[in-house]
């Protein structure tokens, strides 16, 4: 007899991603050289975890005081008026018309997207190459998950798949939740062009004539992405704003180099003041249904890394140098792997790249034996090149390609 409900009775044990990299832990400490590209953690190339001292210090130097009282259920204000800044800092058309609550990382913001913007037992919609988690998501939260056809031929985003699957969600289940996650796609490293921003815009406006369409755009890279304007796409949304309803998920994890603070948000963005309203309260109440609130003190430290200039200044210079080290291993893997004729998405930057291989799991096991880990997906190999030095990347191309 099994007191869990059927549905819970056959869960997955273990996690691949967390076992892989287990595994090529243990045979490094026993002595063997191993490259670990698993872990979706910016490490040095000396193998420790990158973190911003900037953002360490302000964490410790935040007071008891702040790590133990709660705090109010949505977060602080201060914390919420911050990442609306952070994002819409330069445009103030989309922060005129924006709300958000803390949540814990980017997760906890998917959490709340799936539970707030789609009924029980409807789908949401993604790339046909997503972060694992989202469908581990959708199923804990009994939604289900759709994906569109990610690539053209050409290896362009498939805005005519993206059209076809909107049609069909707002025929079949009368309302779209669409997840894009950009720049720096996990699993593919894709990022986005601003012409391609504004096809996927004009598809969701022409759509959005016919139903309810709620956008997420999953920044979980943002700060890590091509170029000097982290920013610069937002430009594109703003003609969705009365037609489509946008959400942000906000993630410090990556940003401040802190995973385990588990600070995030997400940031709604509405054109209709009532809807915005009872956005707020839909959202904080399924803060207090889910977590209560978020950590006082990741707040606090997060905030103050994001408000004062000096601190804020000093974490962007911390970061560009990480994201430098994390350039030269995109520019050394193209260099090598283009002419080994591998198959992969247009790479400029971002913490992993996914490589197209008919016989990935031979391919993978083959890898393995050679010390050389990457996570295995379906007709594909994720390379995690957050976690692999520079000095690698050779061998690393050289086992991919063999
Ligand atoms: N979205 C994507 C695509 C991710 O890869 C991650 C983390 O790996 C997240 C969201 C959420 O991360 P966190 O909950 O740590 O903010």
């Amino acid at each position: 007899m099994s007191h869990l409900i059927p549905a819970r009775q056959n869960r997955p044990t273990g996690d691949v991603i967390f076992s892989l990299n287990a595994e090529a832990t243990k045979r490094r400490a026993a002595g063997e050289s191993v490259v670990n590209g698993t872990i979706g953690s910016l490490m040095n190339d000396d193998g420790s975890l990158a973190i911003l001292d900037t953002a360490a210090r302000v964490v410790h130097e935040v007071s008891r005081n702040e790590w133990a009282a709660y705090a109010p259920i949505p977060g602080t204000p201060e914390f919420c008026a911050a990442v609306i800044h952070d994002y819409f800092k330069d445009q103030p058309v989309l922060k005129a018309a924006a709300t958000a609550v803390a949540t814990p990382g980017g997760t906890g913001a998917l959490r709340h997207a799936l539970m707030n913007f789609l009924e029980s037992g409807q789908k949401m919609l993604t790339t046909s190459y997503f972060w694992g988690p989202y469908q581990t998501l959708c199923d804990d939260h009994e939604r289900g998950l759709d994906t569109f056809s990610m690539f053209t031929a050409e290896g362009t985003l498939d805005v005519g798949a993206l059209d076809a699957k909107l049609k069909d969600h707002l025929k079949h289940q009368g309302r779209v939740l669409l997840f894009i996650n950009d720049p720096c796609h996990n699993p593919t490293g894709y990022s986005m062009t601003r012409s391609e921003w504004k096809s996927v815009v004009a598809c969701v406006k022409e759509n959005a004539a016919k139903g309810p369409i709620t956008v997420l755009i999953d920044t979980a890279y943002f700060m890590y992405g091509h170029g000097d304007d982290p920013r610069g796409f937002l430009n594109e949304l703003v003609p969705l704003l009365g037609s489509a309803a946008l959400l942000f998920a906000w993630s410090a994890s990556k940003s401040f180099t802190h995973y385990g603070l588990r600070v995030g948000a997400l940031v709604a963005v509405m054109a209709d003041e009532k809807e915005r309203n009872a956005t707020q309260a839909a959202l904080a109440y399924s803060c207090r249904g889910t977590w209560s609130n978020c950590t006082r003190g990741g707040l606090a430290a997060i905030t103050k890394l994001l408000t004062d200039p000096a601190l804020a200044a000093s974490c962007d210079a911390e970061r560009n140098a990480l994201k430098l080290m994390l350039n030269r291993r995109v520019h050394e893997f193209n260099a090598h792997a283009k002419p080994k004729k591998l198959i992969y998405p247009r790479y400029e930057g971002g913490f992993f790249v996914t490589v197209f291989v008919n016989d990935w799991k031979a391919r993978h096991e083959k890898m393995k034996a050679q010390g050389v880990f990457v996570v295995p997906q379906s007709e594909a190999l994720r390379v995690a090149l957050c976690s692999v030095a520079e000095k690698d990347i050779a061998r690393l191309v050289d086992a991919l390609a063999s």
